[in-house]
């Protein structure tokens, strides 16, 4: 689907993206935490039980709710 992320573009990499949290790479983003990911976001603009939502740091694309990226902040 156009509207994914993928996760090899330039704003993803910038943020260190994965669709799949777990396969963030804790060492370089220790900012991660296992149960972190885009379904509790703040940033996420979908329901928490929508597969994909746009999110707003990444340009409006939709990301995986199971992702992740630098970005993430809880969701209040
Ligand atoms: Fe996922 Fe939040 Fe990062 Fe967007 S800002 S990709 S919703 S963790």
């Amino acid at each position: 689907q156009a509207n994914r992320i993928e996760e090899n573009a330039p704003a993803a990499t910038a943020l260190g993206y994965k669709h799949d949290a777990t396969k963030v790479d804790a060492k370089k983003y220790p900012a991660y935490a296992a149960g972190k990911n885009c379904a509790n976001c703040m940033l996420y603009q979908g329901k928490p039980t929508d597969a994909w939502a746009n999110c707003a740091a990444l340009g409006g694309k939709q990301v995986n709710a199971k992702g992740w990226c630098m970005a993430w902040a809880k969701k209040a």
